[in-house]
């Protein structure tokens, strides 16, 4: 039994379904099957994904939990409903970049496959109808979305987190290339780790094959139509549960 009751929808975003519940502390966060790329223009809808991601993002959360990473989370309900901390969205994608692949390569001479040592932060305006573009910092300044102590924090938050799932994944024969977080100001002003993390939202390449193509693990098997989508997180999810203990239910 649980211990709240659902709410009105909040909020529907390309992969997930916010709801109020009946405590003012709390949110519940159901995982689409939907998968989207190049801001919507490319759909569908692939049976087992939400799942999926959702285990993987609990799974993930608790390890950074554990690691001194504040996030959103506080347990999983059922197969793909997640119980969050409610927190008011910081509106910029804080991507940090290990090895260059996607965009990176795109708009910069740097080939794919190029490490990046130290890893690179990039900050994007979270606003679909712009196409999310990157901030600098005169931008940042300028849209005035954080201050300059706040966007200390993120970064700090941002390398945290990247060193956490870089632990994870290499201790189960993944390459962690790049990832994008959301963070969010908790009602005490705390800055927490918020949304997902999982194959829609980084990179990860398995180091136990060298092929190109077959090693990737990530929604760029969707963006570049090289099928096996759900398998690919199918494994993922599995390597991580290699390691980690299942999700805790939210009672
Ligand atoms: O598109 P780009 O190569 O800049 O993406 C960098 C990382 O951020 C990738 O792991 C990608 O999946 C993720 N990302 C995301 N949501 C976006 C943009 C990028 O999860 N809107």
């Amino acid at each position: 039994m649980t211990a709240y009751s659902l709410g009105p929808l909040l909020y529907e975003g390309k992969a997930k379904r916010v709801y109020a519940t009946d405590q003012p502390d709390l949110v519940a966060v159901e995982f689409k099957d939907d998968a989207t790329a190049f801001n919507a223009e490319k759909r569908a809808c692939l049976a087992g994904k939400g799942e999926r991601n959702c285990r993987i993002s609990a799974l993930v959360f608790e390890w950074l939990e554990g690691r001194g990473v504040s996030t959103h989370y506080l347990g999983v309900e059922g197969d793909r409903w997640m119980l969050v901390r409610p927190v008011k969205v910081v509106p910029i994608e804080v991507v940090v970049r290990n090895v260059a692949a996607g965009s990176l390569c795109r708009q910069l001479p740097i080939a794919p496959g190029t490490p990046l040592d130290p890893p690179l932060l990039d900050l994007y305006y979270k606003h679909d109808a712009l196409g999310d573009p990157l901030l600098t910092e005169a931008r940042l300044e300028r849209l005035q979305l954080v201050s300059s102590g706040q966007l200390q924090a993120i970064s700090e938050l941002a390398m945290a987190v990247n060193r956490g799932l870089r632990e994870l994944f290499g201790s189960v024969d993944l390459e962690l290339v790049d990832f994008k977080i959301e963070l969010g100001f908790a009602a005490d002003g705390r800055l927490l780790l918020a949304d997902e993390i999982s194959p829609d939202t980084c990179r990860l390449w398995d180091r136990r094959i060298s092929d190109q193509s077959d090693r990737i693990l990530d929604k760029d098997r969707f963006r570049q139509d090289l099928g096996g989508v759900v398998e690919a997180y199918g494994e993922v999810l599995k390597r991580v549960q290699g390691v980690c203990a299942q999700p805790r239910v939210y009672r």
